[in-house]
């Protein structure tokens, strides 16, 4: 997917910041005295740009030293050579850009060193200029580029002793500049994560040793801190001047030191705050599955997938932007609510719109190379094209249907697209640029005929001499008597007159022998040569023409960026309204209410993912006034998890304003989601499970207020039975009774529903299921109440475990069943003291219990352990406890 995630990868295996500083140890104990002038010179740029692959100009070679050469032989496959005992290694200037991709891509930075003078006319060492510096945060090319996502570079403005954390992001490709001021580090992690940056700068004197963790093994670059706070002050004098507005003041200086040249396409920095949007915190955005799926190669499993029906790019990334941060503020979701739903009720307007928008290409990223000087004549095209549609898309907009003029949304973009600045430039460049243009202005030949007289007037000049030419050839064939002689153009030679052999001897004297072949000669002729040197330099000047037209007309689109920002920000909204409508028709969901109350009624809802991929029973959810928790209770399988989720997705793609899977949904506006999958979902994550799960629930507790929504997939399971129920416990206690956000507790202690007699504002749910004979029917219907029974051993039948092991635990639990029942937990306050499960604190049982390693345990020794357990508290000793 996203190809930058490689750089993520990478940068994870050597961090980021551990290479730089091998590489400056690397080159400061380099030998500067004995080296030639050229290599003086080179080491001089290397010591500016010590953490970038130096590509040094020489003749037709980027050529790389020392441990540069050694990173490109590995990285890209260059043979390795040597130049004085150095080690060497170079690639074609012609390919260079493609060799700065896939070092871009694996996480390097290029520094790129040209001769500033041609060699051949250089007096002594050639004048050499590093033109640019390329970094992953800071990457333009398509190559390098997912079409989808946002590439940010980001910078970092820690206030440790506040803990307040400037943050600014920019999106060099389409010129998004952002900052904020995250408070706390959770608040810091979501941001970075949610923007996962390709690179983040950091001043240098700043101390990185508490925030590696929070940046995640990304590509940090150091900063000089005065470009934290030389723009600051002039921030200040507007009247801002919070550490945001610091780190935008970083990044701005950043991407002009390594541009070498202002970006002319960067847009006013936008201040948001934190809490404009619902805050999705790292571990909820991936047990959500949001834009990621859990497992690799799953990506149709994610919620991004399934409602993105966008036709543009830049469509595609905000979608994914506003998806990552749905809104909190209630006037702005319903003023989405309200143009979907007129989009929903104007089906015909709606595939005429989305017509047009087809026509539509990723206009953010061509202004972004429009703003670096990187338009090339097809990028013109697919511009001005992007301009033609535009008319369509405001005329279907303003037409005559009454549900969509219900919109005010869409009433204010109809009228940012009719702007009388985008008429001009249509009308401007209409028919300017052939349909397949060359790829470089200096091939010429991209110019409509009629688009300027001058051009024309020069193209037909040297059409016209093209035909003398043509007409040359009858008439020295007249003139001669030789009917072969024909008129031939090579670039060797340019134009010439060839002759047969058998008629050299009618040649007249004033033809010039040029060129001798096996059966021909050819010859020039004053005449010849003449209109050969006409029609060259007309060609000239019509090339030369074409590319001033070419360049005047980027001139005036740059000065028009603003007004093209605006455009492309529309229209991208748009296609996120129409994709938005349009799954909203295809799949029957509903527009949700918002009510100021703490309440959630959801009414046959459905997961959006999962009711693509098969048969789904809807469920009904009401959580009133009074209701705040509740614990779900239902076999493996039953549809526990799938519930939790499908609850905390509706709540978010309604805030995202978007119509939600369900018959009905009536919301409040939630702040933050919490979502928790039990600790065996992430085993791989290095510290303890158990101890993770804790801090997340620790995390959880310190930041919910109680208008989130929490949803805890079996917590506890990372640990004992016994510590888990009560941990468990007491957090679900904690919620309800403190925190008061809704939320919704899967889990398979059946314990747990215990609490619902004690706390008022718990409820118990459970998920039926039916037993027929030997097999159960999951129904997967959510009901008041709670389950019967686990059928643990159904579902491990279910998953082909050999019959004769399935027999032997069903006659294991039968055995357990038939046993008087287990003392229950019983609650007792303060929940997390000792359990007296036995009574007598010193039972032999008791203390066997202690001494049980269940993190060591297979489910079936657990089981019959239990057993064993079981027979001693009741006073029999069961046979594994006799062997002991
Ligand atoms: P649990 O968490 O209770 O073990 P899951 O929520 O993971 O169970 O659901 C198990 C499987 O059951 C899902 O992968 C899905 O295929 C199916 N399922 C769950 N809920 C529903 C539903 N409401 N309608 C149809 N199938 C469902
Ligand atoms: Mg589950």
């Amino acid at each position: 997917m996203a190809r930058l995630r490689i750089v993520r990868r990478r940068a994870q295996q050597e961090s980021g910041l551990g290479r730089c500083l091998d590489r400056l140890v690397y080159w400061s104990a380099m030998p500067k005295s004995t080296e030639s002038p050229m290599m003086k010179q080179y080491l001089r740029f290397k010591a500016e740009h010590p953490d970038a692959i130096l590509f040094f100009h020489l003749g037709d070679f980027y050529e790389a030293f020392f441990e540069d050469a050694e990173v490109l032989a590995r990285e890209l496959d260059i043979v390795l050579t040597s130049r004085n005992g150095h080690p060497m290694a170079g690639v074609p200037v012609r390919r260079g850009e493609a060799y700065v991709n896939q070092l871009l891509r694996r996480g390097y930075k290029v520094a790129v060193c040209r001769q500033m003078e041609d060699p051949k006319t250089a007096k002594g060492l050639v004048r050499r200029d590093v033109v640019r510096v390329v970094t992953p945060g800071t990457a333009l090319d398509d190559a390098v580029l997912d079409a989808g996502v946002n590439n940010y570079l980001a910078a970092l403005r820690p206030d440790r002793a506040r803990d307040e954390y400037g943050l600014a992001f920019l999106d060099l490709s389409t010129g998004e500049f952002s900052c904020t001021t995250a408070e706390g580090t959770p608040s810091l992690r979501a941001e970075i994560e949610r923007r996962d940056p390709s690179e983040v700068l950091v001043g240098d004197d700043v101390d990185l040793m508490g925030l590696a963790p929070l940046l995640d093994g990304r590509l940090v670059t150091r900063v000089p801190e005065a470009t934290f706070t030389a723009r600051a002050t002039r921030a200040e004098d507007l009247g801002i001047g919070e550490p945001g507005l610091q780190a935008a003041a970083a990044v701005a200086a950043y991407v002009e030191q390594t541009q070498q040249s202002t970006p002319s396409h960067l847009r006013p920095v936008r201040s948001y705050q934190v809490s404009d949007h619902m805050d999705l915190d790292p571990f909820t955005v991936s047990s959500l599955e949001l834009v990621r799926p859990a497992r690799d190669g799953q990506e149709r499993g994610t919620l991004l997938h399934v409602l993105d029906r966008t036709v543009t790019g830049m469509g595609r990334r905000c979608l994914r932007r506003l998806l990552l941060a749905p809104l909190t503020d209630r006037q702005r979701i319903e003023e989405r609510l309200d143009a979907v739903e007129a989009l929903v009720g104007a089906p015909l307007a709606r595939d005429e719109l989305r017509e047009s928008v087809e026509r539509v290409h990723d206009l953010e990223r061509l202004i972004g190379k429009l703003g670096t000087g990187r338009l090339r004549p097809q990028d013109l095209l697919l511009l001005l094209r992007s301009l033609e549609a535009v008319p369509g898309i405001r005329q279907a907009l303003v037409q005559e249907e009454p549900c969509l003029r219900a919109s005010a949304m869409l009433a204010t973009m109809a009228e940012k697209l009719g702007t009388a600045e985008l008429e001009v430039l249509r009308a401007r460049f209409a028919g300017m640029i052939v349909d397949q243009p060359p790829a470089e202005v200096r091939d010429g030949g991209f110019i409509r005929p009629g688009y300027s007289s001058d051009l024309d007037e020069l193209r037909e000049q040297a059409r016209a001499m093209r035909e003398l030419l043509a007409r040359l050839e009858g008439s020295e064939r007249e003139r001669t008597g030789i009917p072969s002689l024909k008129v031939g153009y090579n670039r060797v030679f340019g134009y010439y007159l060839e002759v047969t052999r058998p008629h050299l001897d009618k040649v007249p004297p004033e033809y010039v022998r040029r060129q001798t072949l096996a059966n021909a000669e050819r010859f020039v002729t004053e005449e010849l040569r003449g209109i050969e040197g006409r029609i060259a330099h007309t060609e000239e000047r019509a090339k030369a023409l074409e590319i001033e037209l070419f360049e005047q007309g980027v001139a005036v689109l740059r000065g028009a960026i603003p007004e093209l920002q605006a455009c492309a920000e529309v229209l991208a909204e748009l296609d996120v309204l129409l994709s938005l409508a349009d799954i909203a028709h295809r799949h029957r969901y509903v527009r949700p209410t918002f009510h100021d109350r703490h309440a959630i009624a959801i009414r046959a809802g459905r997961h959006p993912v999962v009711e693509r991929i098969e048969e789904f029973v809807p469920n009904d959810l009401d959580l009133p006034e009074g209701r705040d928790l509740v614990i779900l209770t239902g076999p493996n399988m039953a549809g526990k998890s799938v519930f939790l989720r499908q609850t905390a997705l509706v709540c978010l793609m309604a805030q995202m304003g978007s119509f939600v899977p369900a018959e009905s949904a009536a919301l409040p506006i939630v702040d933050r989601v919490f979502a928790r999958v039990g600790a065996s979902d992430m085993l791989s994550s290095g510290i303890s499970t158990f101890m993770m799960e804790m801090l997340e629930v620790a995390a959880i507790l310190e930041r919910a207020t109680s208008c989130s929504l929490i949803i805890l997939d079996e917590m506890g399971r990372g640990t004992s039975t016994f510590d888990g129920v009560s941990i468990a416990w007491a957090v679900a206690e904690e919620l309800a009774r403190t925190v008061r956000a809704k939320t919704l507790f899967a889990t398979h202690y059946q314990e747990l529903t215990r609490l619902a007699e004690e706390i008022p504002n718990i409820a118990n749910f459970h998920v039926l299921v039916r037993e027929l004979g030997k097999d159960v029917v999951f129904l997967h219907r959510v009901e008041p109440g709670t389950a019967q029974g686990s059928y643990g051993v159904h579902v491990a039948r279910l998953a082909g475990l050999p019959t004769h092991v399935t027999d032997a635990a069903d006659r294991i639990l039968a055995d357990l069943l038939s046993e008087a029942p287990l003392t229950r937990l019983a609650r007792k306050d303060p929940p997390v003291e000792p359990l007296p499960l036995f009574g007598v604190e010193d039972h032999p049982a008791l203390q066997a219990l202690r001494k049980l390693d269940t993190d060591k345990m297979t489910p079936l020794e657990a089981l019959q352990r239990l057993a064993d357990l079981k027979r001693q508290a009741s006073g029999r000793q069961g046979a594994a406890t006799r062997k002991e």
